[in-house]
C-alpha cells in the first residue's frame, strides 16, 4: 500500500516524511486491523511530517494522530468487524502506526466508537483539535463556570481547536472573543459565534504587569508561552484558563500573582492519554452540541498526496481551522 512514512534518518538529518510502499507486514502489533476511511492534519501532524520537532519517536513511523475507519479484523471481542471507529492519540503517529495510510492495525482499547449522529467525514473534521475543544470546555465547567459570569477568550481563534472551541463556547451561550493574528478572518470567526475579534499582539510580548485588569471569566489557550502569561494577568478574581496549547512556545513567563492574589486556576488539559470515559463524555457531547453549518464552514477537505504541504502551512499559521484528509 501506499503511504505517507518517517523513515529513521541518517545522523544529523532531520526525519522527514516521504510517500513509499509499505507493507502490512510492517504495521505494528495490535488486536485490530483497520480500514483508514478518513485522517486530519493537526498541528502535531504538521510537526511530524515535516521533522520540525522530534514527535515520532519510532521509526518506520506512518504520522496522522487521527484515525477514522472501518474494523477489517479483530481478535479483540469488543469490536467487530465492520464497526466504525474514531481514534485519537493514544501516541498513534508517534510511537505507533498512524493514519496516513490505507490500513492501520492498532489496540481495541484505543477505539471510541464512531458517535451516533455523526458521519465519518464529520467525525474527521472534529478530530483531535474538536475534542480536545471539547476537554477544554469540560475543564472549564468543572471548575464551575458559566456564561453569566463573564467573558471567555480563545487564543489560536483561527486555529482548529481555537475555531472548534468558538462554536462550541457560543452555542453554550458564552460571549466569546477570538484572540487571532488574522485580523482577515474577522468574518469567519464572527460566523463561528466570535463576538469580538482581540489582536494576537496584546499578548504577544507576555504582560506588562503581574496582574492587569480583569477582563476574562475563563479562557481557552491553544498557544502557550507569553500570550498564555498575559491573559493570565487578566483573568476575573475565580476564573480559570483551560491550556492545551504551545503554538506560541512551550515556555510560560508568569508570576503567581493571578493564583494567589485573585484565585485564578491553570486547568491542564491533554487529550492523547485522556481516560476513555472522557473521551467517550467528550465525543457524545461533541455529536450532540457542536453545530453542523459551523464545523462545515471550518473544514477543508485535501487527499492524502497534499498532506506534505498542508503540514507545512499549519506549522507556518496558514491553516484555517480543520483539515480532512480522505484517505483510501
Ligand atoms: P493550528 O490549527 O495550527 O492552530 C494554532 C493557532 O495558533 C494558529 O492558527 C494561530 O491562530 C495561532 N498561532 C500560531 N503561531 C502563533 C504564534 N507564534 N503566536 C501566537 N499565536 C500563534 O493548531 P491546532 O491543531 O489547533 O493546535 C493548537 C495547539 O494546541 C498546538 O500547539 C497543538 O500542539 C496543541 N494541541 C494540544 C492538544 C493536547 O492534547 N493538549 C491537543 C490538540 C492540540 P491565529 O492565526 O488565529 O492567531
Amino acid at each position: 500500500m501506499r503511504a505517507l512514512v518517517v523513515d529513521k534518518p541518517e545522523a544529523g538529518q532531520p526525519a522527514r516524511a516521504a510517500f513509499r510502499d509499505f507493507s502490512e507486514t510492517e504495521l505494528p502489533d495490535g488486536d485490530v486491523l483497520l480500514r483508514v476511511t478518513h485522517s486530519t492534519v493537526n498541528y502535531k501532524d504538521g510537526l511530524a511530517v515535516t521533522g520540525k520537532a522530534p514527535v515520532v519517536r519510532r521509526f518506520p513511523m506512518v504520522p496522522g494522530i487521527d484515525l477514522i475507519g472501518v474494523v477489517e479484523e479483530s481478535s479483540n471481542p469488543a469490536v467487530k468487524a465492520g464497526d466504525q471507529v474514531v481514534l485519537n492519540g493514544w501516541g498513534v503517529g508517534e510511537t505507533h502506526c498512524g493514519a496516513y495510510a490505507p490500513k492501520a492495525r492498532v489496540k481495541a482499547d484505543w477505539l471510541v466508537p464512531l458517535p451516533a449522529g455523526l458521519s465519518p467525514a464529520e467525525a474527521a473534521a472534529i478530530g483531535t483539535a474538536g475534542y480536545t475543544a471539547m476537554l477544554c470546555v469540560m475543564a472549564l465547567e468543572r471548575h464551575g463556570l458559566t456564561p453569566d459570569r463573564g467573558p471567555v477568550l480563545v487564543t489560536g481563534a483561527a486555529g482548529g481547536v481555537g475555531s472548534v472551541a468558538i462554536a462550541l463556547l457560543s452555542g453554550l451561550g458564552w460571549y466569546v472573543a477570538a484572540g487571532t493574528g488574522r485580523p482577515e478572518e474577522q468574518a469567519y470567526l464572527e460566523g463561528l459565534g466570535a463576538r469580538e475579534v482581540v489582536p494576537r499582539d496584546r499578548y504577544a510580548g507576555g504582560p506588562a504587569r503581574p496582574l492587569g485588569k480583569e477582563v476574562w471569566a475563563a479562557a481557552v489557550d491553544t498557544v502557550g508561552s507569553k500570550t498564555l502569561a498575559g491573559v493570565l494577568a487578566e483573568i476575573r478574581y475565580g476564573g480559570a484558563v483551560a491550556a492545551c496549547g504551545l503554538a506560541q512556545g512551550m515556555d510560560l513567563p508568569s508570576s503567581v500573582a493571578p493564583f494567589i492574589l485573585r484565585g485564578v486556576s491553570l486547568l491542564g488539559v491533554d487529550s492523547v492519554m485522556a481516560p476513555r470515559a472522557l473521551r467517550l463524555e467528550a465525543w457524545s457531547r461533541l455529536a450532540k452540541e457542536l453545530d453542523r453549518a459551523r464545523l462545515k464552514a471550518m473544514t477543508t477537505t485535501v487527499g492524502l498526496d497534499e498532506v506534505p504541504r498542508v503540514a507545512e502551512e499549519i506549522l507556518a499559521g496558514k491553516v484555517r481551522g480543520r483539515v480532512v484528509v480522505e484517505i483510501g
